[in-house]
């Protein structure tokens, strides 16, 4: 057993730490302010070759693995969460083309999306399915060499921006969930617009959209996999996102952690700084020995992955308890800084909304104990 970094990973957490200081945290404010999706620093990461990681070379992506991918994106959600909201979800297309495309969708969709500077979103939560993925109404009619979409997506995350958006959709009714089916839709189809832009509580810089198809004609060429296969695809796509959501949990504690040690050595209160307190000090105990469980738990659940062993229920683990860690630092970070910690001129109050979020996108807190229940109970 071996809890070190390699050498590689060190130097990519060195490069993604220098990253996130440089160019995220200091837009971290103004993009939570604005709501605004940070162009320069999604080109930044694309000439990093962040947008990359996961995928091989030889299909224009930077290489690496999961483990890389928690590296990075926890370094970025220590200063932003929102950024780092946007990288991860962003690389689930990919990932989903790489595992279920056929060789013509990987020589096609990798080079654009994975260095290109293409933007993705995976579209499966509808208006009546979201905790119920299988509960799916969206349908995609065969017509020909083409699918005809039609239906009604919400809450897609970078939607509105996404050259390319996975679809799901049933391409066989009769058959309910293994009727349902992946579909590769381009910005711009005919008959696919964008509906609501969500107004958030968090990661307000991350577009949420609702996507609307009506007779939205795609050929069948963008099918995913195979017909019926599609949730297969999304539960799939789903585990290897829960790492990324575990990641960004992750450093968003970190980041509040960070933020309590250095706040406790400065502020003074009487006579002394408030590190000397020992109430406070627990706090920080208390962060400090939840962080490193979280930690643990992502980099064994990226681990399984990388090494091709089951993972469905670490990943579920380290989801559900990296998000209710993030949520219970960045809380505690917040009181540490007193009054201070509720006003928008630091970032507690941000961190605490940006960690809401993790325990409940990619599959809800109770969802993941669903999940976690049957993998122990079998
Ligand atoms: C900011 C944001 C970004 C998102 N990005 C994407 C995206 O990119 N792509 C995408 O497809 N979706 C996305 N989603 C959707 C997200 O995954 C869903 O919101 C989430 O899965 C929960 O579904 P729901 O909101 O419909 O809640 P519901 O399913 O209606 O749940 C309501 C409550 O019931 C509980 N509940 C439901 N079922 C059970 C059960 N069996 N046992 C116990 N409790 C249960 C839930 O935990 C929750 O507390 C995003 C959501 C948000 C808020």
């Amino acid at each position: 057993m071996d809890f070190k970094f390699s050498k590689s990973e060190e130097v990519i957490q060195k490069v993604a730490r220098e990253f996130a200081e440089k160019e995220v945290a200091p837009l971290a404010e103004e993009i939570d302010k604005s709501g605004r999706f940070p162009e320069e620093t999604f080109k930044k990461m694309v000439e990093c070759g962040f947008t990359g990681i996961g995928v091989p070379v030889e299909y224009g992506g930077s290489g690496g693995d999961d483990i890389a991918k928690v590296i990075v994106v926890s370094e970025i959600a220590k200063k932003c969460g929102a950024t780092a909201a946007i990288l991860s979800i962003h690389g689930i297309f990919g990932q989903t083309i790489l595992r279920f495309g056929t060789e013509e969708q990987k020589q096609k969709y990798l080079p654009l999306v994975a260095n290109g500077g293409k933007k993705t979103a995976f579209a499966l939560t509808e208006p009546n399915a979201g905790s119920d993925a299988a509960a799916v109404k969206t349908v995609a009619v065969s017509d020909g060499d083409d699918y005809v979409i039609t239906g009604t997506k919400c809450f897609i995350t970078g939607g509105n921006l996404a050259d390319y958006v996975i679809v799901f959709a049933s391409t066989d009714p009769s058959k309910g969930v293994k009727g349902l089916s992946a579909i590769v839709v381009p910005k711009g189809t005919p008959g696919f617009s964008i509906g609501k832009v969500e107004h958030k509580m968090g990661i307000r810089a991350s577009q949420t959209a609702e996507l609307i198809f009506d007779g939205c004609r795609v050929p069948k060429e963008n099918l995913v996999g195979k017909e019926g296969q599609g949730f297969k695809i999304a539960m799939v796509g789903l585990d290897g996102a829960r790492i990324g959501v575990a990641s960004q949990a992750l450093g968003i504690a970190e980041g509040a952690l960070e933020e309590s040690v250095s706040y406790m050595k400065e502020r003074v209160q009487f006579g002394k700084p408030i590190a000397a307190l020992q109430g406070l000090q627990w706090y920080i105990s208390d962060m400090a020995t939840r962080i490193e469980c979280a930690r643990w738990m992502v980099y064994r659940a990226a681990y399984l992955k990388v090494t091709g062993q089951p993972f469905t229920k670490e990943a579920a683990i380290a989801k559900l308890n990296a998000s209710e860690t993030a949520s219970f630092v960045a809380n505690k970070a917040l009181q540490i800084h007193g009054g201070y910690g509720y006003m928008q001129d630091y970032p507690l109050e941000r961190m605490v909304r940006d960690a809401k979020i993790t325990e409940i996108y990619e599959g809800t807190s109770e969802i993941h104990k669903v999940v976690i229940s049957r993998a122990v109970l079998g």
